[in-house]
């Protein structure tokens, strides 16, 4: 199998500018280490229809093109389904019947980092769940041995990070994140993951899975983000942020492709052209402040 970086956008509306510099930071660290690149759209939660033909038309507007054809997790739940039944086979899950607010409400245990899944439905008697699952379905929870776990990361360094008894399969039988990730990225190949700074913190639980799944574990880059003026992470209601708003007042796809290369102090132009110039060891480690330039 080749070896292929990748972006994984959730098709849940736009792309905005953060979105479209991730997209084209991944695939200059792909391109520049000559792996393939692939596209994968995350549409298991939060699909907005429509939002995947516009996300594809804005990546490929800034010069992101993929080397196979576009892969849906929608279309991949049979491979969820299997590795969350090897490690059922494994007695490495449990059900869980915990509402949000029972989590919230919950003591912590002891030891447990914060934020951490307090472990109420890990001790369950079989007669316990009997009763548990006559009135709510259940998610299923990994049963992890570890409470941190240490990934490698290319522009962070080591990163320690926790790990909890995170959920694979929500209550509505959905695929949860994690698991998803983890599973495809290895199936397709994928061996260098670039993606936004705010994934970080899931990195520790995704390496640790990959482990207990036995598949290899990635490089990681997590680029800086861009943020607002307050220094909040980049929205849609930030005002004109995405290619439509931006052309709407008068900046073309290739000028925005050009400020998101300046941000990032690369030479302007089409995104091969900027391949000679990338070193990730000279990107910006701050997050790129966005104010909507006047044409
Ligand atoms: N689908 C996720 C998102 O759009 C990204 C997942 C990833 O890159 O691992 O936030």
């Amino acid at each position: 199998m080749t070896s292929a970086g990748r972006f994984a956008p959730s098709p849940s509306g736009e792309l905005h500018v953060g979105n479209l510099r991730t997209a084209m930071l991944a695939w200059l660290f792909a391109k520049s280490t000559g792996r393939d690149f692939l596209l994968r759209v995350e549409d298991l939660d939060r699909a907005r229809s429509g939002a995947e033909t516009g996300q594809l038309r804005d990546l490929q507007a800034v010069g992101v093109s993929w080397d196979a054809a576009v892969v849906r997790q929608t279309e991949r739940t049979a491979l969820y389904q299997d590795a969350i039944a090897h490690l059922e086979a494994e007695g490495r899950t449990y059900e869980c019947f915990c509402t949000r607010k029972e989590i919230q409400e919950a003591p912590s245990a002891p030891h447990a980092p914060l934020g951490a899944y307090p472990g109420t439905c890990r001790r369950l008697t079989k007669a316990e769940r009997e009763i548990r699952r006559a009135s709510r379905p259940a998610s299923i929870r990994l049963r992890s041995d570890v409470t941190e776990w240490a990934v490698e990361d290319g522009l962070h360094g080591r990163y320690v990070g926790v790990v909890d008894d995170f959920v694979l399969r929500r209550n509505d039988g959905v695929t949860a994140y994690n698991l998803a990730v983890v599973v495809d990225d290895a199936a397709q190949g994928i061996d260098q993951v670039v993606r936004g700074e705010d994934l970080l913190p899931s990195t520790p639980r995704q390496a640790y899975l990959a482990n207990l799944l036995g598949l290899p574990t990635s490089e990681f880059a997590h680029v800086p983000l861009v943020v607002n003026h307050d220094g909040a992470r980049l929205a849609k209601r930030d005002g004109a942020v995405t290619l439509a708003d931006l052309a709407a007042v008068g900046l073309s796809a290739e000028r925005v492709r050009d400020l998101i290369l300046e941000s990032l102090g690369l030479p302007p132009g089409p995104l091969p052209s900027a391949l000679g110039e990338f070193a990730p060891d000279l990107l910006p480690r701050q997050a790129w402040v966005w104010k909507t330039p006047v044409s």
